[in-house]
């Protein structure tokens, strides 16, 4: 057999790797792993996504590109964020397998061949866990708080959805759909639409070079966790069944207002006056009418839900390398 139809047969590995404003990784990153990933048996693409860098670091990616044409690269028009150059290099993969990793050094390349191991093992999908992170102390904390609820939240056993560091089947990506911040929540993605996502522990380096896209200290992140988990509500529960999520809570304050006047109404009759009851009227009466919002809201966004259409892109491409 000669090397092209070897080369046929071969299954494909995509690489996707979003950069923003990392001129000084991107050499030893790339070099890490085609050294990481020679030897297996794949073939593959390394696509960069250039989320709008104002550094030299699409001019770095073109070079790497004109020495090796498997890699490839994307350049936005500005700075879209991370979930949409995910997105980006979703559409753009060609493998069967595809890897995300980030540029900054901080995932290690060697721990490749340790994902494709893992998903060989039934999964669909396999998320990094970051088992110690070289990462600041609020980081830290705040991303376990993050993790701890959404895990609870969404049932998935994992300890570190956000981990940049993973591997998918083709089918995952083609078929989930990241934009906003939803990048942090991939897991969750895949469970909902039924893939078997399972969970890896990988080494993880410090950042060698400027601070976190985030935020040095982590404040920032922070507070995205905070929203992230309103979001992660919004995915799960809410956007599925708006009725049953607004609905529920409707009828319980509701429930509990009725339960109020009631009382009251007895009162009012066998004792003749509720005078000094009169806050208690008012909360029980504002809990009705509370509680019949909240469901005629339900009501609403599951019309909505019904009639709304397919997201628009939420990114712009300036460039394609391919
Ligand atoms: N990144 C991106 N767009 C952004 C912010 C970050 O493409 O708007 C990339 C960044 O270049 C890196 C990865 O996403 O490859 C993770 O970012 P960072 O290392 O700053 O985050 P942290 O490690 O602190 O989670
Ligand atoms: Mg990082």
């Amino acid at each position: 057999m000669n090397q092209v139809e070897n080369q046929n047969l071969k299954q494909k590995l995509s690489i996707i790797i979003p950069v923003f404003n990392e001129t000084e990784s991107l050499k030893e990153l790339n070099a890490r792993i085609i050294q990481a990933i020679f030897g297996l048996p794949f073939d593959y693409e390394i696509i960069y996504i250039d989320d709008g860098s104002a550094d030299n670091s699409f001019n770095i990616i073109s070079e790497l590109h004109q020495q090796n044409q498997k890699i490839r690269a994307i350049q936005f028009r500005r700075n879209f964020g991370k979930s949409a150059a995910l997105a980006a290099g979703f559409k753009e993969a060609g493998g069967d397998l595809v890897i995300t990793m980030d540029s900054d050094l901080q995932d290690e390349p060697l721990e490749i061949s340790n994902l494709i191991k893992k998903i060989g093992e039934g999964y669909d999908m396999v998320s990094g866990w970051k088992r110690e992170r070289k990462d600041s102390f609020i980081k830290l904390v705040s991303s376990k708080i993050f993790n701890f609820t959404v895990s609870a939240l969404t049932g998935i056993k994992l300890h570190d959805f956000n981990c940049g560091f993973k591997i998918y089947q083709r089918e995952v990506i083609k078929n989930i759909e990241v934009y906003g911040e939803l990048h942090r929540f991939l897991p969750v993605l895949a469970h909902q639409k039924g893939y078997k996502v399972g969970e890896l522990k990988v080494k993880h380096n410090e950042r060698k070079f400027g601070e976190s896209r985030y935020g040095k200290f982590g404040l920032r992140r922070a507070v995205n966790y905070f929203l992230d988990i309103i979001n992660v509500l919004l995915i799960t529960k809410y956007t599925k069944k708006p009725l049953h999520f607004f609905g529920a809570i409707g009828l319980s304050l509701s429930f509990i207002g009725f339960i109020i006047c009631a009382y009251l109404t007895i009162l009012r009759v066998f004792t003749g006056s509720i005078q000094s009851h009169l806050p208690l009227l008012i909360f029980g009466v504002l809990l009705i009418i509370t509680g019949a919002q909240l469901i005629s809201l339900g009501l609403l966004s599951e019309i909505m839900i019904q009639n709304s259409v397919k997201k628009e892109k939420s990114y712009n491409i300036k460039k394609k390398i391919i």
